[in-house]
């Protein structure tokens, strides 16, 4: 595997607390040696297991960056057995624009892995996560959330891979984070995302999805907080035991047939709440034509029956959009 170009500041063998940048070249017009900064904090003390927490792989995603940043700043590596590293703002470009996306390079984080060395900024990210991180951790953290399109119930996701943690395992580490939802994903191969990244490693990973609409909501943030403690707890590097116990998860499958698209191009207007119960064939709302005004309206269905997990936070569609997911039971 070819060496990662980003150059970390901080050495991750030496024992302590420390902060650097990593530093990923980045030659413009204003800035011809320059690099963009991506924050990085490793916490190491002992000989526990090494976890990697990422959060800002979407730059609008915010919940999971704050709960990192407080993390980051309450815990001492006298709290820690083993070694935390830190990414707030793995994708740095995008979640210093609040975009999903890079707005250097339209990169998306988390379709990219395994990157490439000397690709475009977000590929040699990826890349630099996935071999140089990775490589030495035992267990992943993808904190997510809805973004500036989506609002998500408050949930960790968990993606099956093969050779990884059993499912039984998964939903064991989902029960101690504690969000009130526990989504189930199918494994999508070739999807480029941290959790095939991960399963390359032969580690688990959790990811979550807490809200959204480009938000912080205090108590989803709460939520995750308390979560990761919880699971960095049963994992060992930190003691969570002084921790409420969290109230038991709902665990539920997400299929191809639970996600609703928009049909058409127009002004959506959604007609169900998160965590409602839906069936087979129920209306999820009404596509409307402002631009023709005597045009009807266009209702949109849900294709099986679940529970609402995700809705779309703009009125605005275009055929293809996402309006909402559900989870099945
Ligand atoms: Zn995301």
């Amino acid at each position: 595997m070819e060496k990662s170009r980003i150059s970390l500041e901080i050495d991750l063998e030496k024992p302590g607390k420390h902060v650097g940048y990593a530093r990923l070249p980045y030659s413009v017009n204003r800035s011809a040696y320059g690099w963009l900064p991506i924050p990085v904090v490793s916490i190491k003390n002992g000989t526990g297991k090494t976890v990697l927490l990422l959060a800002g792989t979407h730059g609008d995603e915010f919940e999971g960056q704050v709960a990192l940043t407080r993390l980051a700043q309450e815990l001492q590596a006298d709290d820690v057995n083993g070694q935390l590293i830190i990414l707030p703002m793995a994708n740095f470009p995008a979640a210093k624009a609040g975009q999903r996306v890079s707005p250097i390079d339209q990169g998306n984080l988390n379709r990219l892995y395994p990157g490439n060395a000397s690709g475009t900024p977000s590929e040699m990210i990826a890349h630099f996560i996935e071999t140089e991180l990775m490589g030495r951790a035992d267990f992943v953290f993808d904190l997510h959330s809805g973004g500036a399109s989506l609002n998500y119930v408050p949930a960790t996701t968990s993606v099956a891979s093969t050779g990884l943690a059993s499912e039984e395992q998964r939903k064991s580490l989902m029960s101690a984070f504690g969000a009130p939802y526990g989504l189930m994903f199918a494994s999508a191969p070739g999807s480029g995302s941290s959790s095939e990244a991960a399963a390359r490693h032969g580690i688990p990973r959790l990811g979550t999805e807490l809200g959204g609409r480009s938000w912080v909501h205090p108590a989803y943030r709460d939520i995750c907080e308390a979560g990761v403690r919880r699971v960095l707890g049963q994992l060992g590097p930190i003691q969570a035991d002084d921790l409420p116990l969290p109230p038991p998860v709902k665990f539920l499958t997400v299929e191809r047939d639970c996600f609703v698209y928009a049909t058409a191009s127009g002004v959506f207007e959604g007609h169900v709440s998160l965590g409602s119960e839906v069936k087979k064939g129920d209306c999820a709302g009404r596509i409307y034509f402002p631009e023709t005004p005597l045009r009807a309206p266009e209702p949109v269905h849900f294709l099986a029956d679940g529970i609402v997990v995700c809705e779309r936070v703009l009125a605005m569609c275009e055929v293809g959009d996402c309006l909402y997911h559900l989870g099945k039971a």
